[in-house]
Parts: C-alpha cells; sequence; structure tokens
C-alpha cells in the first residue's frame, strides 16, 4: 500500500475529483474512526467512493456485498481503470478466472474484494474470512434485506450472521438510496450494526428534471419525447413485458434504435441487448422493471415511464437512474388511469402464492394511493416526492413540469355539474359505470353497451358532445380527489355520488388548475446547493445549462470515448462520465497540466487518455 495516502490524496489522485461531495467525508471518517455507519444517500450521489476511499487506505481486504453480478463487474471495471486493486468473486467466473482472482488476492493485490451475497454461505468465503485480513464489510443495496423495501432479497438476511462468524468483527457500513423509516429500522437490525453513524444526505437529484405527462396518445407522446432527444441515452420503462415488446416493435418501426429487456427473454438476448445499451450501441433501451438495479451506466440522461409504476420509491429509483454523475437529465412519466387498474390488479393478486398477504396487499394500495396523487399533483413535483420521503422542499422548485406550466385557475361548475348529474341520474336507474363509460355517455357516444343499456335517454346523454374526453377525465380524477364523486371497487371501479348536495343545488362553485400550453423556460439548476441535511461543500461542482456547450464537441469527445472504450472493452463511461465530457467542453484543456483539472481525471486516466483527448480538443478550437 503506499504510504503518505490520505482521504483527499485519493480523491484527487485516484478520482480525478477536487471536492467531497455531501456526506462523503462524514462517512468516510467514521469507517476509517472503526464506526459502523448506514448512509442513505440518492442515486448519483457518490456512495462508491464512501467505502472505496477507505478500502484503500485500511491494511486488509475490504468485501463489498453487492446484489447483481452486472454491477460488481462494472465497479471493479471502474476501479481497475483508475489502478485501484479490486477483483469479484460470483457465479459468472469460469474456474480458471476464479483462480485467478484468488491469485491475485493472495499475491495482496486486491483491496476490494466484491462477492455476491449467495455466496456467503459457501466454504472457500468463511475460510477466506479467516484467513484475510478483512477490516471492513460494505453491503451495498442495503434495503435488499428488508421485507418492507421494495428488492427483498432472502440471501441478504446471512449477512449478519457472516460477519458474527468472524474471528475479529470488522467495520460494518451500509448503503442505499432509498429508506423509508421503516427500512431504515430494518437495515439496523436485520445487519446487526452496531451504534451506527446514520447519515441522511436528503433525497433531492437536482440535475434531474421532473415532468408527468397525461397524454391522449401515449405512442404519440413517447415519439415526441424522443424526438426531443435524439443524441442521448435513455430508458423507457413499461408494466408488462408484452409492453415492452410492443412499444419496441413500434419505436424499432419509427427508424429508432431501441433494445428490450424483460425477464422472458432468454439470457443471451438479454445479455446482448443489456450490453447494446450499456456500450452505446443502441442508445435507448425499452424495460420492464427487471431491467435497472444492476446497471451502473451513468450517461443515461432521460427514464420515461410508459406506465406508472406501483409506488414511488420504485418509481424515485428507476427514474434516479437518469443523469448519476450529475449531469442535465429527464425522468418523465406518461400517466394514464389503465396504469392505476393493472397495479390494483398485480397487487391484489399474486401469480406465486396461493393467497395474498391482505396486511402487505393493503400496504401496497396505499403506496399505489401515493404514487397516483403524485401522477396527479398540481403543486411542485419535486416538492411531492421529497415530502413523501419526509424531506422538506421549497414550494416551488423551478425545474419540474408542474413549476415550468402556467396554470389558469378555471371555474369548471357547469362542467363539473354535468359530469356529477350523468353519475346522479345513473344511480336514479341503479346503474354505475366506471370512469370510460360515463365519459362517452357525456360525450352521446351510441356503442353497443350503451345503446343495450337504454343509455341514450338519459337526460344527460351527449350533454357534453363539445369536449374533448380527455378534459372530461381530467375533470373527473379531480372531482374524486375532490370528494364530490368517489371511485370504488378495485378490479373494475365504478364512479359513484360523493359530497355533491351543494354542487348539484347550485351552491357550491368549483374551481380547478388547468394547464395551459406552453412551457416556461426553465432554469438551470445547481445539482447539490440543496442537497438537504449536510453541509454544502465549500466548492460545488456549478452545472452548465446545456446551451452552453459546444454541443458538435460534445458529440466528437463522445465518439472519442466510444472508440477508446471499445478498445479496452470496457462500457464508454468507465473511461469518462458525461459529466467529465461536459467539464472538457467547458474548460477546453489543451495541455496536460490543464487537463488534470477536469474533474474525474486522476493520475491514471490522465497518463491513459489525456493526449487522445487534448489533440481533439485542439482540433475545434
Ligand atoms: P451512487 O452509487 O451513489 O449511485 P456513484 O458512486 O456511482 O453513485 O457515483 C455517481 C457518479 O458521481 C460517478 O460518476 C462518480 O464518479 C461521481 N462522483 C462521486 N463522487 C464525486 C465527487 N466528490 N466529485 C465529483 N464526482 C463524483
Ligand atoms: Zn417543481
Amino acid at each position: 500500500m503506499t504510504k503518505n495516502m490520505n482521504k483527499h490524496s485519493i480523491l484527487r489522485d485516484k478520482f480525478g475529483y477536487s471536492y467531497f461531495r455531501p456526506g462523503q467525508e462524514e462517512t468516510i471518517d467514521s469507517i476509517l474512526a472503526g464506526t459502523d455507519v448506514l448512509a442513505v444517500m440518492p442515486t448519483g450521489a457518490g456512495k462508491s467512493l464512501c467505502y472505496q476511499i477507505p478500502a484503500l487506505l485500511l491494511d486488509g481486504i475490504t468485501i463489498v456485498i453487492s446484489p447483481l453480478i452486472s454491477l460488481m463487474k462494472d465497479q471493479v471495471s471502474a476501479l481497475r481503470e483508475a489502478g485501484c486493486g479490486a477483483a469479484f468473486l460470483n457465479s459468472s467466473l469460469s474456474s480458471g478466472e476464479y483462480a485467478c482472482a484468488m491469485r491475485d488476492i493472495a499475491g495482496g493485490n486486491v483491496q476490494l474484494l466484491y462477492i455476491a451475497p449467495e455466496r456467503l454461505q459457501k466454504t472457500d468465503m468463511l475460510n477466506f474470512a479467516d484467513n484475510y485480513n478483512i477490516p471492513l464489510v460494505v453491503v451495498d443495496e442495503a434495503h435488499c434485506v428488508s421485507q418492507w423495501g421494495h428488492d427483498f432479497r432472502t440471501s441478504y438476511l446471512q449477512i449478519a450472521d457472516f460477519i458474527n462468524g468472524m474471528d475479529t468483527r470488522p467495520v460494518v457500513a451500509a448503503f442505499t438510496a432509498t429508506a423509508t423509516v421503516k427500512v431504515r429500522d430494518d437495515i439496523k437490525k436485520m445487519l446487526a450494526l452496531r451504534g451506527p453513524f446514520v447519515i441522511n444526505t436528503g433525497y433531492d437529484r437536482p440535475n434531474l428534471y421532473f415532468e408527468v405527462q397525461k397524454p391522449k396518445d401515449k405512442k404519440a407522446a413517447l415519439l415526441e419525447c424522443l424526438e426531443k432527444r435524439k443524441n442521448s441515452s435513455g430508458i423507457i420503462y413499461c408494466a408488462t413485458r408484452k409492453t415492452v415488446d410492443e412499444t419496441c416493435r413500434m419505436l424499432i418501426s419509427c427508424g429508432i434504435d431501441a433494445a428490450r429487456y424483460h425477464a422472458g427473454l432468454d439470457d443471451s438476448e438479454r445479455r446482448k441487448n443489456q450490453d447494446d445499451f450499456i456500450y452505446d450501441r443502441r442508445p435507448v433501451m425499452v424495460a420492464t422493471n427487471a431491467f435497472g438495479m444492476g446497471i451502473n451506466k451513468s450517461n443515461v440522461s432521460f427514464v420515461i415511464h410508459y406506465n406508472m409504476p406501483k409506488n414511488i420509491e420504485s418509481y424515485y429509483q428507476e427514474a434516479g437512474r437518469a443523469g448519476r454523475d450529475g449531469a442535465p437529465a429527464d425522468c418523465i412519466l406518461l400517466y394514464s388511469g389503465q396504469d392505476v387498474r393493472i397495479n390494483q390488479y398485480l397487487i391484489t393478486h399474486n401469480d406465486e402464492e396461493e393467497t395474498v398477504n391482505e396486511k402487505l396487499a393493503a400496504h401496497n394500495l396505499e403506496l399505489l394511493k401515493q404514487m397516483t396523487f403524485y401522477a396527479m399533483a398540481d403543486s411542485c413535483l419535486r416538492r411531492r416526492l421529497l415530502a413523501y420521503f419526509g424531506e422538506s422542499a421549497p414550494a416551488v422548485c423551478g425545474h419540474c413540469s408542474i413549476c415550468l406550466t402556467e396554470f389558469n385557475e378555471t371555474d369548471i361548475t357547469i362542467e363539473a355539474k354535468k359530469i356529477v348529474s350523468c353519475v346522479y341520474r345513473l344511480k336514479q336507474r341503479s346503474r354505475s359505470f366506471g370512469k370510460t363509460m360515463i365519459t362517452d355517455i357525456l360525450r352521446g357516444s351510441k356503442n353497443e353497451k350503451i345503446l343495450r343499456f337504454g343509455l341514450d335517454t338519459l337526460s344527460t346523454w351527449g350533454i357534453m358532445s363539445e369536449t374533448d374526453a380527455h378534459r372530461i377525465r381530467i375533470i373527473m380524477d379531480y372531482l374524486i380527489d375532490e370528494g364530490l364523486l368517489m371511485q370504488e371497487g378495485s378490479e373494475y371501479p365504478v364512479i359513484t355520488l360523493g359530497e355533491a348536495g351543494a354542487l348539484l343545488r347550485d351552491e357550491q362553485r368549483v374551481f380547478m388548475k388547468l394547464p395551459q400550453e406552453q412551457r416556461k423556460q426553465s432554469r438551470a439548476k445547481e445539482p447539490f446547493l440543496n442537497a438537504g441535511r449536510v453541509s454544502i461543500p465549500s466548492a460545488p461542482e456549478i452545472q452548465d445549462a446545456p446551451e452552453d456547450l459546444d454541443e458538435a464537441l460534445l458529440d466528437k469527445l463522445k465518439k472519442l470515448r466510444k472508440e477508446l472504450a471499445a478498445s479496452e472493452s470496457v462500457p464508454a463511461y468507465i473511461v469518462f462520465s458525461d459529466a467529465s465530457l461536459r467539464d472538457m467542453c467547458k474548460k477546453m484543456p489543451v495541455t496536460l497540466d490543464q487537463f488534470t483539472d477536469i474533474s474525474g481525471v486522476g493520475r491514471i486516466k490522465l497518463e491513459k487518455y489525456g493526449k487522445p483527448f487534448i489533440a481533439l480538443i485542439r482540433e475545434n478550437i
């Protein structure tokens, strides 16, 4: 181990960064002082450095328990690129590779060893723990230990036993991006943390822009979103495998280079598609939530949810896969009422177990409700997300679709009364229907069902024939939120009367904020300035608005990065993050000395890549 190293010199020399981000330094100090740690930091906050730096400073081998093979591989590649001794042990290794890793370890060349949780019970691991000095055990994605979390893994339950079985108890550091109080308490208990230093840097991701759309035509909305983001890489999440297949096919037929990923594909196709995306050979990935946890790709610049996920935690985690390197990125949710119903069905029906756990289902339905409130929100989206995690935020973030949309307070009394009257008339005939049917009646449809039930004779049939169906739906949703109407039944929900007496008697007026079409100009955000409860670093990374950068040069730098990465068989972002390339566009370094100032350029990367990048920048001055 190199002497005279400290946390600052490693940050600079190995990772190429000048400043710690919020929470990093405190976490590193605690680990080095021998205290257990539970660190809750959002995706992209830089959790890895919090344990990698101590691992490089401590004698012995730090074990990092990580749930997914691809994630380990990425981390190890990135560490090796930065000149750090790292290896992993998991089921993907051939016996030759395994032997090679063990030789590296025996030779003292490994300071960070990544292993899968399943491995903990194997005898080689138990012997390993006896034979080597292990100062630190890191539990990545620690929420996997909790049943209340969204990625529970049985294998995580063995971690505490593994640690307790070691002759000398190491420091234990647990990391997660998403942890409600319940999950946080579970982590402490299930991992048997001893008097841990708990740090929560807050959930805010200032570089992310949040948007909710309630499109009439999701396909068209999706194509429009992609059209605006042509040269960037992104993920489209769909609720089901079928939707993934259909959407991917649709995009390809429209000339978009999309790949797909879900659990129904065979291993080889999944691996190939994932690699195509990670190595930037295909920019768009259409996937179910099976895609993601192990994906470390830091240059994802948008995440579009084609369907609404089942809870805010999943949403925030999936959306949070955008912009991990701190560069600006967009998170867009395309909402429809159908999404709510599909989720309700999935929660209340369980394929694998005979009986549904009622308590868990009730809990999950409540979480779904919160997610739906987000989709229907008429106030700052970021504030809503943060409020869900128990964090306060300004009323207006200035960087979400609500804050950037002009809303008009509109008097909708007449429309509201028409809709409520329709439900009332149906009740008089002892009938109740869902939103679609009510909309059809109001718009004067003569579909088969309407004629069969004789609903075209209702006095409210056709009284909103001039009103767009989408608008009727939005108003109906609002009336449900306000309690004037109610929605009953989970599988086939029907609309019934709520507290609507005053409205029907003309004693109440109803106002609703309806969006105007045009968007206000977005303000560029400075990440980490309001990152929450920990101190602000002395010189935070300041982000540029995209228009400040020479996009043509950025594209050229990306191309060079891709070539260099391909020649080393690593993903492009392992060579440099998008944030580093953006910094190059900003600072335009033309000497090696100047190149050292670029964020993410450590000593090894300077030697390896400095010259070709400088040459390219010189050509473009
Ligand atoms: P997390 O695991 O919390 O999602 P990562 O550890 O993958 O986040 O870090 C996200 C990105 O931020 C990486 O590109 C990493 O190199 C970068 N990063 C981490 N710490 C710093 C820092 N102090 N300054 C600048 N960039 C950083
Ligand atoms: Zn906002």
